[in-house]
């Protein structure tokens, strides 16, 4: 699938240390935001995607996710897209519906945030905008088929009954594509998957980049293109050689 699609976490302006990282300020996401509409692309979703015809064009379609699904997003960014007329997807880990972010604290330390509940998502999806998977624990990924079973299919059986519609995506925790998750992945039914960096893009393993507080209006439109994304289609499978992905 040949479209930029764009990664983000949190967007807050004065972020806890430990988000940092993960954080980009107010005014580098309408930056952002800002450079998507005068470059004359136009938000879509993976749903929106699956019931096109499969030979549409996806020319100055851009698809905008966000991992983990921090409840702060309603402070300012969910109002922003709807006032824009722009669409979004959020994937949650289903386990914390209305919880925290708790593999980061566990294991990292991590300030706690927050998630979104299970209103905030009925509410979006209401909105036209997309909920997927981010698993159902955050789990980093293992060879356990049963315990992968539980993070792809249950989420999304999950997220069905939460919102009475078929789940069509999943993003991997961590970025992480397990050799053994597209498989899985096909037999509950997801349609796309979204990593960060992978050597083989398939609708189940597909490249997303991120927007840092460093990037320009320059870069961020470089990211945008057709240019950028070869660039990606070279660069990811030599990431792998030198074992700087790990799948
Ligand atoms: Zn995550």
């Amino acid at each position: 699938m040949n479209l930029p699609i764009a990664m983000f976490h949190h967007i807050a302006d004065n972020p806890h240390p430990s988000l940092k990282g993960w954080t980009i300020s107010i005014n580098q996401f309408n930056i952002f935001l800002d450079c998507i509409t005068e470059r004359g692309y136009e938000t879509t979703t993976f749903e929106t995607i699956n019931l096109m015809n499969p030979n549409a064009s996806l020319n100055k379609k851009i698809i905008i996710t966000f991992d983990d699904c921090p409840a702060s997003l309603f402070d300012y960014v969910v109002p922003e897209l709807l006032r824009r007329g722009m669409k979004a997807v959020f994937f949650i880990p289903t386990a914390q519906i209305g919880g925290i972010n708790l593999w980061d604290v566990e294991e990292q330390g991590f300030e706690a945030v927050r998630l979104m509940s299970a209103d905030q998502l009925k509410y979006l999806s209401a909105s036209g905008m997309e909920i997927g998977s981010h698993g159902d624990n955050h789990k980093r990924p293992e060879p356990n088929q049963e315990a992968s079973k539980n993070e792809t299919h249950q989420s999304k059986a999950i997220l069905t009954a939460l919102l009475g519609k078929q789940i069509t995506s999943f993003s991997y925790p961590y970025g992480q594509i397990p050799k053994h998750y597209p498989a899985l992945l096909k037999s509950a039914g997801y349609q796309f998957a979204a990593g960060i960096y992978t050597p083989f893009q398939t609708n189940l393993s597909l490249r997303r980049f991120g927007i840092h507080e460093s990037d320009t209006k320059q870069s961020m439109s470089f990211k945008l293109g057709h240019i950028y994304r070869g660039l990606r289609f070279i660069g990811d499978p030599l990431l792998q050689l030198y074992n700087l992905i790990r799948v």
